[in-house]
């Protein structure tokens, strides 16, 4: 890397956390502010922005699933001919980058550029959205760790549940909520009981968190009936007990955060 032009810029893949701007670290914040190009997810909440230097330019490079967006080559080719121009670039990537963010895809891409970068760790919502209802995803009481699964996979297929049931994890899926019902299906086959305390957590660490805490096989019904969609968090496993907006997750008991 030492053999780089002087004039080369750099890239930060910077995880912008969960929502709340307050969940960004300092790092983020000082990296933001020196950054002289901004790209940013459409996950991230735009008062992040407020952090960017007043000059910046702020290029919105959307991705959300089904959504319109901006094709991940063409990211990382901008990426690269900014810190070819000499730019200070933030990438900035709602959550973590390195967690279901394709950071991994855009640091392979710079590294094959001869670009430097560095990654800025930011809030998982994945553990975050859990908390912010009292969820603790590994409460050692509860369960053996954390198991991070996406709901969305390029040809559809599911994971092996019948081995997830086995490893005594808590599942954290994200991206699940367009496919619920049939995330459902294929646990309720690979042997976990219906009546698995399970919740979904929507917008989770922001104003318009909204949440169902329930069981497994009432998930879908429940997520339907309070109208939950993406993005959004399912936790499936003992720990959902914890969250503080129902006591214990009745069967069909379904709770919507007041206010
Ligand atoms: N890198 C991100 C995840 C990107 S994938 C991270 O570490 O959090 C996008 C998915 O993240 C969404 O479909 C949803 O499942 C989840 N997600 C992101 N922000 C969320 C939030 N505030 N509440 C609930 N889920 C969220």
């Amino acid at each position: 890397m030492h053999a780089m032009k002087q004039a080369t810029g750099k890239v930060y893949l910077i995880g912008a956390g969960p929502g709340d701007p307050e969940l960004l670290t300092l790092k983020a914040v000082r990296v933001l502010g020196n950054a002289d190009v901004v790209l940013v997810d459409d996950l991230v909440d735009r008062r992040v922005l407020a952090h960017a230097h007043p000059a910046a330019r702020v290029i919105e490079v959307g991705k959300r699933g089904g959504c319109k967006s901006t094709p991940q080559a063409f990211i990382e080719r901008k990426l690269i001919q900014l810190a070819r121009q000499g730019r200070t670039v933030a990438r900035l990537k709602g959550g973590d980058p390195f967690v279901f963010g394709r950071g991994g895809e855009e640091i392979e891409a710079l590294k094959a550029a001869g670009i430097p970068f560095e990654v800025v760790s930011g809030i998982t919502a994945g553990i975050a959205a859990p908390a912010a209802i009292g969820i603790p995803v590994t409460h050692r009481e509860a369960a053996r760790g954390v198991t991070f699964l996406t709901g969305h996979t390029y040809d559809g297929s599911g994971p092996d549940w019948a081995a997830l049931r086995a490893t005594g994890t808590t599942l954290v899926i994200y991206m699940g909520m367009k496919r619920v019902a049939a995330i459902v299906a294929g646990m309720l086959e690979g042997g976990f009981a219906a009546d698995t305390p399970a919740c979904a957590i929507q917008n989770g660490t922001l104003d318009a968190q909204a949440e169902v805490v329930t069981t497994l096989g009432a998930l879908p019904a429940a997520a339907a009936h309070a109208k939950l969609g993406s993005p959004a968090i399912l936790v499936i496993g003992e720990v959902v007990r914890h969250a503080r907006i129902a006591a214990a997750p009745a069967a069909e008991s379904t709770a919507q955060r007041a206010a």
